[in-house]
């Protein structure tokens, strides 16, 4: 398939980009791993499960109809089911490689002049005894199972870890009927308030939580943490503690709340795989990107939160600017002014760079981890072996790859990679994974036959 510009990613940033060139007359085509678009925060249940209420689930759902009315009315070109594992330069553009479909073994290519990275970022989550217990999942994951399947995943929960992301998931949970125990934060109030100027803006959605909270009698404990999950073959309850103002556990003050099901998260990390693919430069965790949401490689856009996290409004700002740009260079015009765009960037830049500072997993998180505590789930390696290999001389997470197989399972570091820089006292770096997804052999040795006939 053939287009004027691709834009990998249908979630706010996606949507609003593909929206914004197509209506300047860009032959757009988006693709995106999920069977329906919406990306995060517009996840929709399947088709199938017939909801007779979506929008029940969500808020600001009128931005979203507009969003999917627009991808027909602009003729829009989706390819759901679409997983990138990478995109490549090719004369004239760039090709981009996919898997279809839930058993991602059949590929498929689509070669465009431009392409838009609006793939937005995944869940950090830190290691605790426990952790890997049936019945704790992500908060995201919670989420996920509520808008994308109508399920919920328990009765009674915990929510817990920090950032602004557990305030709508402990909603959710309680609005659709799950028994919440405690919403456990381990940001204390005053932190916030350090930060109140830039979070002016954020407050009537943060009161609108609070209140719904407060309707649902769930209780909030800032500034505490999940010290242990207990159980044997599943969750049965967890061990939360006060933290003081350096972030340490305070003895004496563990308590027990029973519990089938716990929601943690630590905030987010950006998808920067395929644009490290493509040799896009990284400011920090993130896709570095001009003022026109431009990377340093020509014809590359970035968007949303593959640009750093901010949330679902900055998405779509970003999206509707690097779209207007990523047209206007196809047409080998300047982009016209977007200045309501623009300002509501510089704005929700600000407040996501306050929530930043002011969300942050307790300094001394990693004194919580014992060592018989799996770190890496995928090859099963222990925070113990991790302080094995520092024992060594290991002094960093790349070595300590080397020496314990922690980040060279199926997800590639992506759940584990903070936590073992954590563990090692240094900060995360970025990963450079060639392949943003696991490709069979198959395709891989098809792409090489067909390029040698080629
Ligand atoms: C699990 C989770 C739950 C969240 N829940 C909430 C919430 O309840 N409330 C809230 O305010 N915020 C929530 N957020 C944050 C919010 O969703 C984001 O701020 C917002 O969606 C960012 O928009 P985006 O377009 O940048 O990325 P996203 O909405 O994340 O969209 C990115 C899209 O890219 C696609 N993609 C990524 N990689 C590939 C690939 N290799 N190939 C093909 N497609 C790919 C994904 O399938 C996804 O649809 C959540 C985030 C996560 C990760």
């Amino acid at each position: 398939m053939r287009a004027e510009l691709v834009v990998i990613g249908a979630g706010p940033a996606g949507l609003a980009a593909s929206l914004a060139a197509a209506a300047r007359g860009t032959r757009v085509v988006l693709v995106d791993a999920a069977t329906e678009t919406g990306g995060q925060f517009y996840r929709q249940p399947a088709a199938a499960l017939g909801a007779g209420r979506p929008e029940a689930l969500h808020h600001r759902w009128r931005t979203w109809e507009r969003l999917r009315d627009g991808l027909a009315a602009r003729s829009v070109r989706v390819l759901t089911d679409h997983h990138v594992w990478c995109v490549e330069r090719t004369p004239g553009g760039f090709t981009v490689h996919a898997l279809l479909g839930p058993e991602q073994e059949e590929p498929a290519e689509v070669h465009a002049r431009a392409v838009l990275l609006a793939t937005g970022g995944y869940e950090h989550v830190l290691p605790f005894p426990g952790w890997t217990l049936p019945g704790v999942v992500t908060a995201g994951g919670a989420q996920a199972m509520l808008k994308g399947a109508l399920v919920a995943p328990g009765r009674r929960a915990v929510v817990a870890g920090t950032g602004p992301l557990l305030l709508p998931v402990a909603a959710g949970l309680a609005a659709a009927g799950v028994e919440v125990a405690a919403l456990v934060e381990s940001t204390g109030p005053g932190r916030l308030a350090r930060h109140g100027r830039a979070l002016a803006g954020k407050l009537p959605e943060g009161a609108g939580y609070a209140a719904r909270l407060l309707r649902h009698r769930v209780p909030v404990l800032a500034r505490h943490t999940v010290v242990r999950a207990h159980g044997d073959d599943r969750l049965t309850g967890v061990t939360v503690a006060a933290l003081d103002t350096a972030g340490r556990v305070r003895p004496g003050t563990e308590r027990h709340l029973p519990c089938d099901t716990l929601a943690v998260g630590h905030g987010m990390l950006p998808h920067t795989d395929l644009a490290e693919g493509l040799g896009c430069g990284l400011d920090g965790l993130a896709v570095a990107v001009d003022a026109e949401q431009r990377t340093d490689v020509p014809g590359v856009w970035a968007a949303g939160e593959s640009t750093g996290i901010g949330g679902a409004a900055l998405a779509l700002a970003e999206g509707h600017i690097a779209g207007c740009s990523a047209a206007a260079h196809l047409r080998g015009t300047a982009p016209g002014p977007a200045p309501a765009a623009l300002k509501a960037r510089t704005k929700l830049r600000r407040s996501a760079a306050a929530l930043d500072a002011a969300y942050a997993p307790p300094a001394h998180w990693t004194e919580q981890v014992t060592d018989d505590t799996v770190v890496c789930r995928c090859e099963e390696v222990t925070a113990g072996a991790v302080r094995d290999a520092l024992d060594l001389g290991a002094g960093d997470e790349r070595t300590v790859k080397l020496l314990t197989r922690a980040g060279m399972g199926w997800c590639q570091g992506r759940m584990c990679q903070a936590a073992v820089a954590g563990l090692a006292g240094c900060p995360p770096t970025p990963s450079r994974r060639p392949f943003a997804r696991p490709v069979p052999l198959g395709v891989l040795a098809r792409q090489h036959t067909q390029e040698e006939l080629s």
